[in-house]
């Protein structure tokens, strides 16, 4: 029950009574207030060596970008655990290019790569995104949100491209079309940032692009070879096993060594052979050759 105190409360900081509406708006508050104490009792006393771990230190393995939208939940949807993901959330998973803003993508991006050591990075659309939609009628955005608006600019090369090459498409079709094509322009505004350009040089970075149906909740990869979306399950077996990745174990001296006997160490990264178009940035040992002639090593 709403208070006399929480109604004195109520007045005191926001000088109006409650209407209909904004005791609507409380009765959610009042949900996520509740939802703060079950997490505590139940979650965080469940998995209280996991909270301790992470109140050392983060360690996550994935820089996972994606919507705002309320209806996509990467760690949800990945099953990942706390302290895997780490996330960047903005309307449209829009990444700016390197120097056309000071905002806090790249800063994340940087903050990423070069103090986490992440070298797996995920771009996730999802389809029915409000922000694509958006860019479907973007002369009416300059008054309605003129944020917005400016904001779609970063992703102006999708609504061309989608003009020029897809016009006869319409509605939905068009929408899921502009969904998939923005996420690959990301990946080509993300390859503009400094750091992530040295570590695709160096073969040290994986980008992957992702689309979220949330009807189904099912998420498809982008496969470079075909330039289309596919399951990611049918990708898994250019992954490598988990048993190669447990294969390689510390000796305890700084140093791992593979079951195939090469030893690296601790700080090298460990470059997996995987199928030439996937992960979409792995460049083949050919192309390196003939991009990278004379500054490659054996
Ligand atoms: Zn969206």
């Amino acid at each position: 029950m709403f208070s006399l105190y929480n109604l004195v409360f109520y007045k005191r900081y926001t000088n109006c009574y409650i209407t209909v509406s904004s005791w609507k708006i409380l009765i959610i508050m009042k949900k996520l207030i509740k939802g703060l104490r079950e997490f505590k009792t139940t979650y965080v006393s469940s998995h209280q060596q996991l909270f301790e771990q992470l109140s050392q230190g983060q360690k996550p393995r994935v820089l996972f970008i994606t919507c705002s939208d309320s209806r996509v939940d990467p760690n949800l949807i990945t099953q990942a655990q706390l302290g895997e993901l780490f996330v960047i959330r903005n309307a449209g998973n829009i990444i700016p290019p390197y120097g056309a803003t000071n905002g806090g993508e790249g800063a994340t991006i940087e903050y990423a790569i070069q103090a986490l050591g992440i070298r797996q990075i995920i771009v996730c659309g999802h389809s029915h995104c409000g922000a694509m939609k958006g860019l479907t009628k973007l002369h009416s955005l300059d008054e309605e949100m003129p944020l917005v608006h400016d904001w779609l600019k970063y992703t102006e090369a999708t609504r061309l491209l989608a003009k020029e090459h897809y016009s006869h498409y319409k509605g939905e079709e068009l929408l899921e079309i502009i969904t998939a094509e923005n996420v690959l322009t990301q990946i080509e505004n993300l390859r503009t940032y400094p750091v992530i350009r040295s570590k695709l040089y160096q073969n040290q970075l994986y980008i992957y692009a992702w689309i979220y149906q949330i009807e189904t909740g099912e998420v498809l990869a982008y496969d470079p070879e075909t330039h289309s979306y596919v399951s990611p399950q049918s990708l898994l077996s250019y992954l490598p096993d988990d048993e190669i990745v447990l294969g390689y174990h510390s000796n305890g001296n700084g140093t791992k060594t593979s079951s195939d006997g090469q030893t690296t160490t601790e700080s090298e990264e460990v470059v997996f052979d995987t199928y030439q178009g996937f992960p979409m940035t792995r460049l083949s040992k050919a192309q390196i050759e003939r991009i990278y002639r004379g500054s490659a090593t054996n």
